[in-house]
């Protein structure tokens, strides 16, 4: 099995012309001493929405490691797929986000579920784990609940899982869980009984990507509280060294962070907390190459701005549609929302304020962040055009690609 490396971070370019700007971000961590792995991700619902294949986000990493001369490791993720989904993705990836949230709470066979209950019985009580303050206690009932709520999804990842090996191969991919796209958070102890129920299934999970308490909306900063979500942190990061241990899962098991891009105010926190405990870390963004893309051609002028004037416009106008698919991981207050006409009078620099996710700066508008992140469908149907002018303006772009990943997030994060 490939390891994954302790640091890896998933980065997704939904028109397949950043990745090499992406991978400069990795090469400035990597020549400030750490290594940082990338992942490139493109979910199913990303490819149907823009029209494209998975062999695409292959050969354009491939391309951009051959360019760079990138010695270390990249994996391609087929990110967010179900058993009927993940067909396109098994030749070109080797890094599986196995998506199993629309299967909690779905009901398991309840001989199994009391199985599941009797076979880890010997879990329930306090238990004392390195790093912690306050035990992870287990109770009887917890068994039969979790085991009610979680075991059909975990039953079907061991069902995708299988499917996945039988075809590549067990021991020749990466494989991560997901359970993140759900309306309640995981707590810890849930978390280790799902490890649990994992590892009963045989599947050799790597990196697991719970919901976290809070709200981890899509290329904004975090929403919640920030020393609740800091305390369950630490007790994932401590439930997964006791499940690696106990269960024998893969040692390089780590947490994997979804929708972690623009979470600024939990860096220092993650930061922190992984540096105490030597933990792992996968973050996995959320797209947001796209809105450089966007900020680069606003950057540039001229007819680069105009374009991301339409591009805005029409998200304007295509509001509801562009939304619905993202509904539970966006907050859009219509109100915040700046006219399509007023937009149109902006200059270069007050697009790019408005865009660019400086928190200190008043310019800076989420809910038109918000917007055109949902928006790259409306580039994905300019077709040709969009992309003639991403490549017109490949330079300023590039830089605010690498620039965005590498002192926003790679730094904060993983340097120093
Ligand atoms: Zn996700």
């Amino acid at each position: 099995m490939p390891t994954l490396a302790k640091f890896s971070v998933g980065v997704g370019d939904r028109f397949a012309r950043q990745a090499k700007a992406q991978l400069r971000a990795c090469e400035l961590a990597a020549e400030a001493g750490v290594e940082v792995v990338p992942v490139w991700n493109k979910s199913n619902r990303e490819h149907t929405i823009i029209g494209t294949e998975p062999a695409t986000t292959r050969a354009a990493a491939d391309a951009a490691v051959r360019e760079l001369g990138w010695q270390k490791p990249y994996h391609v993720d087929a990110d967010h797929i179900r058993l009927e989904t993940v067909d396109r993705f098994l030749a070109p990836c080797d890094f599986f986000t196995i998506d199993v949230a629309d299967s909690i709470g779905q009901p398991a066979d309840p001989a199994a579920v009391s199985r599941f209950a009797d076979r880890h019985a010997d879990l329930v009580g306090r238990h004392a784990l390195p790093g912690l303050k306050e035990p992870v206690t287990i109770a009887r009932d917890d068994l039969q609940r979790v085991g009610g709520k979680y075991l059909k999804a975990a039953q079907d990842a061991g069902t995708i899982y299988r499917k996945i090996a039988a075809a590549k191969g067990a021991g020749s991919f990466v494989t991560e869980v997901s359970m993140d796209e759900t309306d309640a958070p995981q707590t810890p102890p849930e978390l280790l009984l799902i490890l649990a129920a994992l590892a009963d299934e045989g599947v050799p999970v790597q990196t697991i990507a719970p919901k976290f308490t809070g709200r981890f909306n899509k290329g904004v900063d975090y929403v919640g509280d920030v020393a609740q979500f800091e305390r369950e942190f630490r007790q994932d990061l401590a439930v997964i060294a006791f499940a690696v241990w106990r269960f024998g899962l893969p040692a390089d098991l780590k947490l994997s962070v979804h929708s972690g891009s623009d979470k600024f105010s939990l860096y220092p926190v993650i930061r922190r907390a992984v540096r105490d405990t030597g933990a792992g870390l996968h973050l996995k963004t959320a797209g947001t190459t796209w809105l450089e893309e966007v900020i680069g051609l606003a950057e540039a002028g001229g007819d680069g701005l105009d374009l991301a004037k339409e591009i805005y416009a029409t998200a304007l106008k295509k509001k509801a549609d562009l939304c619905a698919p993202y509904a539970a991981v966006i907050d859009i207050d219509p109100a915040k929302l700046p006219p399509a006409d007023a937009v149109a009078g902006w200059s270069s620099e007050r697009f790019v304020r408005a865009l660019r996710h400086d928190p200190a700066d008043p310019q800076f508008n989420p809910h038109l962040r918000q917007l055109v992140h949902v928006g790259f469908k409306v580039a994905a149907q300019m077709g040709d055009r969009y992309l003639r002018a991403v490549e017109a303006h490949e330079t300023t772009i590039a830089r605010n690609v690498t620039g965005n990943l590498w002192d926003r997030h790679l730094k904060p994060l993983f340097v120093g």
